[in-house]
């Protein structure tokens, strides 16, 4: 099923609200930013509402003889500054409206950074953890997705990546099935295996961009990264590697989390056991000779700098008070709400909002996706400087913009991505009256 628009409020929400869905969560943040650039009525419409939205039924006949329909979703949110791109989410709890708000976090998202992309986002209501669901189901459930999405994306259309639950073996076996209608085609997804076609650095690209702008924005905040304490929430591809470079900063990483419970130590963890122990026994609560906390406690630890680095609205109204760390830095997606948003700011608290602090993930993408354009590969510390040169470029302009405006850096990023996607709406035709932004980079 497709559907061309998506109902959006055109009316700017002044208060937050923490009955907000995801995507009304978002669209309050942009509203905000779109007030300081007198955006008109009609472009605010057009860059909110998603281009396409495709939703699919995937029916499976699983290993153990039943029968299971799932649900896929592809939300295509804006294409103004290039091909789309986002990742796929496996979970329980997706669905359309989640989609829509991750998808167009991904337009703000490749815009603050400057890629030549727009932004889409999709996943699976399936739970990889499911004792019922084996690793052939869920490559089953993985191909009929694509049988049914493939018209839709593309190298010049819409590229995948992982996310939540899927990894570099879901982006093979979507390079596999994609290849089967439309030839060899490596550049469909990002995040691949580099034996076909994936690039050097990209599964620790977002952790190491998180760790790139947590030492700016400590820096700014007068904290020396040396020896400063670390919290982090969740403890998967973008958590555990956060940790790692943290730490390689000189960081004490002194708890971590996954769905299952959280660890502390206050001399700091033993971040190599912790990630054997998960490899091996698959969850972090197995660690020995920690203290085991509960992942609501790890959000309120009087620590230096919080990651969270799970799923969405984690720190929301009611325990937005509870918060101790000096700064947050969004490793996940949308893990602040709007009210905890303005609470934070209150307490004097700042957040590196998502759009830039997990940007590193799409950056290295943006390099994966070039290198199977050009059939040319690139060596791991090319990948990893063009990486860092880019988000201390995209760090530096929005603190530039906060402080010019004088507003938080999350409306200041707001503020460069709106411009950006809106100056390439208007350059394609797209005309809306006086208060557009002309000229403005
Ligand atoms: P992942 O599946 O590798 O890891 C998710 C982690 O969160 C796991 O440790 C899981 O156990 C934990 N988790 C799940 N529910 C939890 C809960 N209720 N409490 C505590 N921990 C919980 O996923 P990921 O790729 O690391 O993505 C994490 C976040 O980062 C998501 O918001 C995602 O959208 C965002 N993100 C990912 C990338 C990327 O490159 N993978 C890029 C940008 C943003």
């Amino acid at each position: 099923m497709t559907s061309a628009s998506a109902s959006v409020d055109a009316e700017t929400a002044a208060m937050p609200r923490e009955d907000f869905t995801p995507f009304e969560a978002v669209n309050f943040q942009f509203d905000r930013a779109a007030d300081l650039l007198d955006l008109s009525e009609a472009m605010r419409v057009a860059l909110k509402t998603p281009y396409r939205e495709v939703m699919v039924e995937i029916p499976v006949i699983c290993e153990a003889g039943d029968l299971r329909t799932f649900r896929g979703y592809r939300v295509q949110h804006n294409l103004a500054r290039g091909p789309m791109k986002g990742g796929l989410r496996y979970h329980p709890e997706v669905d359309l409206d989640e989609a829509r708000a991750l998808a167009s976090l991904m337009t703000w998202k490749t815009a603050v950074v400057d890629l030549p992309y727009g932004g889409a986002k999709g996943g699976i209501d399936c739970d990889p953890r499911d004792p019922g669901l084996s690793q052939r189901d869920l490559e089953s459930i993985t191909r009929t997705f694509v049988d049914r999405l493939q018209v839709f994306i593309g190298p010049n259309q819409d590229i995948p990546a992982p996310d939540v639950n899927t990894n570099a073996q879901v982006m093979a076996w979507i390079v596999d099935e994609y290849s089967k209608f439309h030839g060899f085609t490596p550049g469909v997804v990002t995040g691949k295996p580099i034996a076909l076609g994936g690039s050097e650095g990209r599964e620790s690209a977002t952790g190491r961009g998180v760790a790139v702008v947590a030492s700016h924005a400590s820096k700014d905040l007068g904290l020396d990264l040396e020896g400063a304490t670390v919290a982090i929430q969740g403890f998967g591809n973008v958590g555990s590697w956060s940790a790692r470079f943290l730490a390689d900063m000189g960081a004490r990483v002194v708890a971590v989390s996954d769905v299952d419970g959280a660890i502390f130590d206050g001399d700091g963890l033993d971040l190599a056991s912790v990630t054997e122990v998960v490899a091996a026994q698959g969850s972090v609560v197995h660690a020995e000779g920690v203290a085991s906390i509960s992942n609501e406690d790890l959000l309120a630890l009087d620590v230096d700098v919080l990651v969270p680095a799970a799923l969405g609205h984690v720190i929301h109204g009611g325990n937005a008070r509870h918060v101790r760390a000096r700064l947050i830095v969004e490793g996940g997606n949308a893990p602040v709400t709007p009210v905890a948003d303005e609470i934070l700011a209150e307490r004097g608290i700042p957040v590196v909002p998502d759009i830039l602090a997990n940007a590193g993930g799409v950056t290295v993408s943006y390099f994966e996706w070039v290198q199977n354009l050009q059939q040319f590969r690139w060596g791991a510390d090319r990948v990893d400087q063009e990486l860092v040169a880019t988000l201390e470029r995209a760090y530096r302009t929005v603190r530039e913009v906060a402080e010019a405006k004088k507003v938080s850096l999350r409306t200041a990023a707001f503020i460069l991505a709106i411009r950006r996607v809106a100056r390439a709406t208007e350059l394609r035709g797209f005309r809306s009256g006086p208060h557009m932004p002309t000229g403005q980079r």
